[in-house]
C-alpha cells in the first residue's frame, strides 16, 4: 500500500497519467521527505539569506533597482541555490512563510541601501503564485512596507505569466490592490509563458522581464532579435518599462542600447551578491564605456 501510495503521489505530479511503483521512486521520496524536514527547521533557524544583483540603467550605468534572490545556507551542505527547494516549498505550502521572510528582509535590507547620484534603487522580490492564492499578501505587502519604512514606490514584485493565464478574479483584484499601495508589478521570465498576450490589458503590469534565454543568443540567432525588438516596441507602445536579464556580455549590452532597452540585469555587470557587498557596489556606477572595451 505504501508503494501504490508512492506511485500515485508522484503521477499526481505530473499530469494525466498514471506511474507503476519502482525502487527509485521509494529513494526519490525519501530524499524529498528529508528535503521537506530540514527545509522546515531551516525556516525556523534563519538558514536563508538574501543575495542581491544590480539592474542598470545601460545608458546613464546608474543602478535602478537590484533583485532578491534567496540562497539556503545549509550548515553542512553549504550554499544551495533556489532552483533545488522553491519548487519543493511551493508544493508543500512553505513557500508562504518563507516568502513573507524573503519580503521583510529585502524591504528593511533595501531601505538602508546608500544613496548613488542622489538615487535610492529599488528592490525587485519574486513571489510564487502561492504566495498570491493561499496568503493574505497584500497584509505582507503592508506591513513589510510600514515596519521597514520603505516607500512602496521602490518596491516591485515578480510574478510570472503563468500566473496570469488562470482567469482568477481573486488574482486579478489582489494585484490591483498591490498597485494602488504604489507597488510595481512585473512580469518574470517573459516570453517563455504561453503566447496570450491579452492578460497584458488586463492586468496592472508595470515592467516585463524579457526571459534570458532570448539575450543569450540575440548576436547570433536573427530570430531572438526579431523577437527582443518586437517586445521592445510593444512593451513602449503600452507604456512598460522593459528590463533584460542574463546579459553576458558587451555585444548583447550593445545591441539592447541600440534598441532602448530601459534597463538591464547579468553576469556582464554583477552576479547576484551579500548585501554587504552590495553597499560597497552601491557607491560606484556601472563604467558602461569601460566595461565595453575591456571586453574588446
Ligand atoms: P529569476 O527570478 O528569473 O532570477 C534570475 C536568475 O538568473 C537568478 O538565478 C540569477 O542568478 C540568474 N542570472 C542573472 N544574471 C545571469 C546571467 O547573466 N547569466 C545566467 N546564466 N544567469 C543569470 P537564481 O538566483 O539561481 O534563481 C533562480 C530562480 O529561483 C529565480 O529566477 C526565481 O524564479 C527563483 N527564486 C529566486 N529567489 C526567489 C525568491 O526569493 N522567491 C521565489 N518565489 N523564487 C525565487
Ligand atoms: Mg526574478
Ligand atoms: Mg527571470
Amino acid at each position: 500500500m505504501k508503494n501504490a501510495d508512492t506511485a500515485m503521489s508522484i503521477a499526481k505530479r505530473q499530469d494525466n497519467t498514471y506511474r507503476f511503483f519502482t525502487q527509485d521512486m521509494d529513494t526519490e521520496a525519501r530524499l524529498r521527505h528529508d528535503l521537506e524536514i530540514e527545509l522546515r527547521s531551516a525556516l525556523n533557524t534563519q538558514q536563508f539569506v538574501l543575495y542581491y544583483q544590480p539592474i542598470y540603467d545601460p545608458f546613464s550605468g546608474i543602478q535602478l533597482s537590484t533583485e532578491a534572490l534567496v540562497r539556503w545556507i545549509h550548515p553542512e551542505k553549504g550554499l544551495i541555490p533556489p532552483d533545488h527547494f522553491i519548487p519543493l516549498a511551493e508544493e508543500t505550502q512553505l513557500i508562504v512563510p518563507l516568502g513573507s521572510q524573503i519580503l521583510f528582509q529585502a524591504c528593511k535590507d533595501a531601505a538602508n541601501w546608500p544613496e548613488n547620484e542622489g538615487i535610492q534603487p529599488s528592490v525587485a522580490v519574486n513571489i510564487s503564485s502561492q504566495q498570491l492564492y493561499r496568503s493574505d499578501i497584500i497584509q505582507t505587502v503592508k506591513y513589510a512596507l510600514e515596519i521597514s519604512g520603505l516607500p512602496p514606490e521602490r518596491l516591485d514584485l515578480e510574478i510570472t505569466e503563468s500566473v496570469l493565464l488562470s482567469d482568477d478574479t481573486a488574482v486579478m483584484d489582489t494585484l490591483q490592490a498591490i498597485r494602488k499601495l504604489g507597488v510595481g508589478i512585473s512580469i518574470d521570465d517573459f516570453g517563455t509563458g504561453y503566447s496570450s498576450l491579452s492578460y497584458l490589458k488586463k492586468f496592472p503590469v508595470t515592467k516585463l522581464k524579457i526571459d534570458r534565454s532570448f539575450i543569450a543568443d540575440i548576436t547570433e540567432d536573427t530570430d531572438d532579435r526579431t523577437l527582443v525588438q518586437a517586445i521592445l516596441a510593444m512593451a513602449k507602445g503600452m507604456g512598460l518599462t522593459v528590463v533584460a536579464e542574463g546579459v553576458e556580455d558587451a555585444e548583447q549590452l550593445e545591441f539592447l542600447r541600440e534598441h532602448r532597452c530601459d534597463l538591464v540585469q547579468g553576469y556582464f555587470f554583477s552576479r547576484p551578491i551579500p548585501n554587504e557587498e552590495l553597499h560597497e557596489l552601491l557607491d560606484l556606477s556601472f563604467e558602461i564605456s569601460e566595461a565595453e572595451d575591456s571586453e574588446k
